[in-house]
């Protein structure tokens, strides 16, 4: 039997750092965090952290790895880890990765992300080819806006020139159908050993300046030109209507059972699907993250449905150790990596 004090839990110091690293120690591992310089107070402060390796840069990664690997070091990504690094570079990891590479690439790619999710036989929000094929509400995305910088919604072809004139042109952009309803981040974990879905929590996100444009009257707004905005700043925990978890638990499973054909060994340990729920109770998703999201930093005491299952605080971070160390313990450390 595999012994947790051979292994440490490492990942870099931004994003779900804090969880990781408490979830991590919780279970009994050691860890390190991989620190920007100057920004290592929280990992200091919070004592997650047996050890911090400073660097100037993430880019560095590659060059301290083998310090990782002597360690033998469990990587855990987040989304600041696949940005970082970049997604092509994820590949040339050669330390202990938790998760499925592969898998990253069919998220980072819209159409090839749009492929998985309806294959899973999720609800998506239309796509317009062209301008022209507008016949609704559309949002209109920029590639690679900071934090929805920039995005506006249009109700026709021409509004979209009008509106476009003030845009940056040469930038690219998605056509989306605009959703009305409420935004709803699923959080998930899949376990390869136990080869169960876990519905871990649920949230929103709290942008600047979207959640708070409904405190400035419609004429201001207009008045002042304000631009909607949806700079992540935090995340708010939200509780489900009950009736509706069947159906996210069935949503979970499909997206998991449809990973399995894209990628060696599939999607496993957490993930999240970003959505809006209409009046009617539709679920419609607009993006996946194959990893784990930020939504489930309020629940590093748990969530109210992982107090449901474990009966003790168990947070997303916390169930990646608890992952890893059960591996571990059965000899199947493999069954955990990519
Ligand atoms: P994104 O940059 O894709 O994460 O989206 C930024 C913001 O726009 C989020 O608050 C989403 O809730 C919202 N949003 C994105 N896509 C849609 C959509 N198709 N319908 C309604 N709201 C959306």
């Amino acid at each position: 039997m595999g012994d947790i004090k051979d292994y440490k839990i490492a990942t870099l110091g931004s994003h779900t750092a804090l969880q990781i690293l408490k979830g991590a120690k919780d279970e009994g591992f050691e860890t390190i965090c991989i620190c920007k310089k100057g920004r290592s107070k929280p990992y200091e402060s919070y004592k997650v952290a047996d050890e911090i390796i400073e660097v100037d840069d993430f880019s560095e990664y590659f060059e301290l790895e083998k310090k990782l690997m002597d360690q033998n070091a469990v990587i855990i990504p987040h989304g600041s880890f696949v940005s970082y690094l970049g997604f092509e570079n994820i590949g040339k990891i050669k330390a202990m990765h938790y998760g499925t590479k592969g898998i990253i690439e069919w998220e980072s790619d819209r159409d090839m992300e749009r492929h998985w999710l309806l294959d899973a036989g999720l609800k998506l929000p239309k796509i317009f080819e062209k301008p022209e094929d507008i016949d609704c509400t559309v949002i209109v995305k920029f590639h690679g806006a900071d934090g929805g910088q920039g995005y506006f919604l249009a109700n026709s072809p021409e509004e979209f020139y009008e509106r476009m004139k003030d845009a940056d042109s040469d930038r690219k952009y998605v056509l989306q159908e605009y959703i009305v309803g409420v935004p709803i981040y699923s959080h998930f974990f899949y376990s390869r050993l136990t080869g169960e879905l876990e519905v871990m929590g649920f949230d929103k996100r709290y942008e600047s300046n979207a959640d708070s444009i409904g405190r400035v009257a419609a004429k201001d707004q207009v008045d002042v030109g304000i631009q909607t905005s949806y700079t992540v700043t935090g995340n708010i925990p939200i509780v489900l209507r009950e009736s509706l978890l069947p159906q996210v638990f069935e949503m979970g499973e499909n997206v998991v059972k449809a990973s399995q054909k894209l990628s060696k060994g599939g999607l496993f340990g957490p993930f999240c699907l970003e959505g809006i729920l209409d009046p009617n109770l539709n679920f419609y998703t607009f993006e996946i993250s194959a990893r784990i999201v930020a939504g489930t930093n309020p629940y590093v005491n748990g969530s109210p449905y992982t107090w449901l299952r474990y009966n003790e605080p168990m947070s997303t971070g916390r169930r990646i150790a608890r992952d890893i160390k059960e591996a571990i313990e059965q000899d199947k450390l493999k069954t955990v990596l990519g």
